[in-house]
C-alpha cells in the first residue's frame, strides 16, 4: 500500500484544519499558500453563534460542530502554547416588535433550550442604547483566526510542511494514484483555496455565490464590558481592549478588497444605533466568503480526478465548522469511510 502523503492548497481556515488533522495522525503534508496579507480568514471575525439570523435559528448541527471545535482548538492553543479559542456570553438584542414577537413564540422551542441562558441580560444604559428586549445565548465563542492562523503556519514551517506559492491548476498533474507538484510526489492534493476555487476548471460546475463582506475595527470605552453584543450588527469586545464591528453582505462585486461606501456607511448607522459610547473607526477591512448556493459546506474527491479533493464553502461559519469538516475529509480520504452526501461534491453534481 502507498504511504499516504497530502498536499494542501491554502492556509485559510480549511486549509489550517486539514493540516492539523493530517499531523494529528501523523500523515505527511505540504501545505502551499499564496500569504496574501488579506484574506478571508485573516480578516474573519471568528463568532461561533449558535442562535442566528432574522429568523432566531439555531445554526446547523451546532452541538457536534461546537464541541468539535472547542476540543481542537484547545489542543492546538496546547500544542502551540498559546490560547485563541475563547468561550464568551452573547446577548442578542431584538430590533423591533416583530423580532420581539418571533423571539416570545420562539424561546420555548426545545431545539433552542441548550443555548439559552435564563438569566436576563443587564447592560450598561450609558454603553448600549436600548438595552432592555433581549436574550442571553450560552455555548457561544470567539477564535482569534489571526492569532490561529500565524501560530499554526509557524509550527507547520518549522516542520519543513509549508511553503509559500500561488499553485495554479495546470501545476498539480494528477494520474490514477497520487499527484505531482513541482518535482514532488503525493496521495492527494486538496484545495483548500477559499473564494478562488470558483475559477478551478475541475469546479465549473460548482455553484458558487461567494459574499463580500466587511469588518469595522472600533476603539470605544465599554467600561468592562466583555459579552458579543449584536442589534443590526455585531460587536465583539477583544482582550486587547479594540471591537470588531460587522459585518455586510454583498452579493455582486467586482473588487474583493474594495467596499461598497453604501454598505460601509450602513454598518456605521447600525453601529451608532446599538452603541451609546462615543467610538471612533480606526480600520476597515473587507474580503469575500465562499459560499456555494444550497450548500452548507462541499468536498470530497473530483467524479473524474479521485486524487483531486476539494474543501469549500465554508461561508460565515469557517471557525465553527472547519474542524469538523477537515476530520471528517481526512477520514474519508485515508480510510475510505463515506462522505456525509449533503457535503459530498460527487453526490452534488450538477
Ligand atoms: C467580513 C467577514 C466576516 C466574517 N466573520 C466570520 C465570523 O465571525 N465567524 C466565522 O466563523 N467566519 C467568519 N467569516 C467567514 C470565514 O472567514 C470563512 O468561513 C473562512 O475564512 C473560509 O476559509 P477558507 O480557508 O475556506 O478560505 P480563505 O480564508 O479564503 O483561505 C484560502 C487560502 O487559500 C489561499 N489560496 C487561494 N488560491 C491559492 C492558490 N492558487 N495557491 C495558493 N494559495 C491559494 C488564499 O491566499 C488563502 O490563504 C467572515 C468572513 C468575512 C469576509
Amino acid at each position: 500500500m502507498i504511504r499516504p502523503r497530502i498536499l494542501i492548497i491554502g492556509q485559510g481556515l480549511a486549509g489550517t484544519a486539514l493540516a492539523w488533522r493530517l499531523w494529528e495522525r501523523e500523515v505527511p503534508f505540504v501545505i502551499a499558500d499564496r500569504d496574501e496579507a488579506v484574506t478571508c480568514s485573516k480578516v474573519a471575525a471568528g463568532l461561533i453563534t449558535p442562535i442566528t439570523g432574522m429568523r432566531l435559528t439555531v445554526s446547523w448541527r451546532y452541538t457536534a460542530f461546537y464541541r468539535e471545535a472547542l476540543s481542537f482548538y484547545r489542543r492546538c492553543g496546547k500544542r502551540l502554547g498559546q490560547r485563541f479559542f475563547f468561550p464568551r456570553g452573547y446577548v442578542r438584542l431584538l430590533k423591533n416588535e416583530a423580532e420581539i414577537a418571533k423571539w416570545h413564540k420562539r424561546r420555548r422551542d426545545p431545539d433552542i433550550q441548550p443555548f439559552l441562558n435564563p438569566r436576563p441580560p443587564v447592560l450598561d444604559a450609558e454603553v448600549i442604547h436600548q438595552p432592555e428586549n433581549g436574550f442571553q445565548q450560552r455555548h457561544a465563542a470567539w477564535l482569534d483566526t489571526t492569532a490561529y492562523l500565524k501560530a499554526s503556519r509557524g509550527f507547520f514551517e518549522s516542520l519543513g510542511a509549508c511553503v509559500k506559492a500561488d499553485v495554479q491548476p495546470a501545476d498539480v498533474q494528477d494520474d490514477a494514484t497520487g499527484v505531482e507538484w513541482q518535482g514532488q510526489r503525493f496521495t492527494h492534493v486538496i484545495w483548500a483555496q477559499g473564494w478562488s476555487a470558483a475559477k478551478h476548471p475541475l469546479l465549473h460546475w460548482v455553484p458558487f455565490q461567494s459574499a463580500r463582506g466587511t469588518i469595522l475595527t472600533v476603539e470605544a470605552d465599554m467600561q468592562g464590558e466583555k459579552r458579543i453584543l449584536n442589534r443590526g450588527c455585531w460587536l465583539l469586545p477583544r482582550p486587547d481592549g479594540s471591537l470588531r464591528a460587522g459585518s455586510t453582505y454583498e452579493w455582486k462585486f467586482d473588487d474583493a478588497n474594495t467596499p461598497a461606501a453604501d454598505q460601509v456607511s450602513q454598518l456605521e448607522t447600525n453601529l451608532r444605533s446599538l452603541l451609546k459610547a462615543p467610538a471612533s473607526v480606526t480600520a476597515m477591512q473587507t474580503a469575500v466568503r465562499p459560499i456555494v448556493k444550497n450548500h452548507q459546506a462541499l468536498m470530497g474527491t473530483h467524479p473524474a480526478h479521485p486524487r483531486v479533493a476539494f474543501l469549500n464553502g465554508l461561508g460565515s461559519k469557517g471557525s465553527l465548522r472547519s474542524p469538523w469538516l477537515a476530520r471528517h475529509l481526512v477520514e474519508h480520504l485515508l480510510d475510505g469511510t463515506a462522505l456525509d452526501p449533503e457535503l459530498d461534491l460527487q453526490r452534488n453534481e450538477i
